[in-house]
């Protein structure tokens, strides 16, 4: 076999491999935005809820970055938007206080309930973790998923136990839920930072 031929059968072979893994990708894309669609039933009533942005602790974190996220994946359309709730931001006296925190100060929010190396929702508080939010944690590092998607993924996670949700532990056809404890693992889903069409509800607002 000339070398020219060689060559070219391994440019195509490379070739073929890059088009499976655009597959690939694209597929899990289209399995997470179908389940991202999908509605368990119409969404009817729809609720207002006012929320603050504030800090506790010294975090390192970016303030305004922080801020913009959460104003950016509360209006998002792809977001607990598409479950009926309209997010309006209020200098303070939120219904909702969205708060940057140092870990002790999350700890502190509710010994016994929330940990210093996680985030967590205690009512009408939900307290990121300034440490998660600068490096994310191994399941999404690990996994490849951007620091962007995993912020986006913990706003929504905690600002779902405040419309209601509890913890989900099962894939919907292969996509972690937003409610499934992605900062912990994976458990064998592809990482999702949107509610699923089976997440669409509010509760005790
Ligand atoms: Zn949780």
């Amino acid at each position: 076999m000339g070398s020219g031929l060689l060559s070219l059968l391994l440019s195509a072979e490379i070739s073929r491999t890059r088009v499976e893994l655009q597959q690939t990708r694209d597929s899990y894309a289209a399995a997470i935005l179908l389940e991202q669609q999908k509605a368990a039933k119409p969404v009817t009533r729809k609720y207002t809820v006012t929320y603050d942005i504030s800090y506790r602790g010294e975090v390192l974190a970016d303030k305004t970055e922080f801020a913009n996220l959460v104003r950016e994946t509360l209006s998002s359309p792809n977001g607990w938007v598409r479950a009926g709730v309209t997010f309006k931001e209020v200098s303070s006296g939120g219904r909702l206080h969205m708060v940057l925190a140092t870990g002790d100060q999350v700890r502190a929010a509710a010994p016994g309930g929330c940990s210093d190396t996680l985030s967590c929702t205690v009512k009408p508080y939900v307290l990121i973790n300034d440490t998660r939010w600068r490096l994310a944690t191994d399941s999404y590092n690990n996994a490849g998923q951007s620091l962007k998607k995993y912020r986006q993924m913990v706003i929504n996670h905690e600002v779902g136990h405040f419309l209601g949700h509890n913890h989900l532990t099962n894939c919907v056809n292969g996509v972690a839920p937003v409610m499934l404890q992605q900062s912990t693992g994976l458990r064998g889903c592809t990482a999702n930072e949107w509610p699923l069409g089976s997440e669409l509800w509010v509760s005790g607002l």
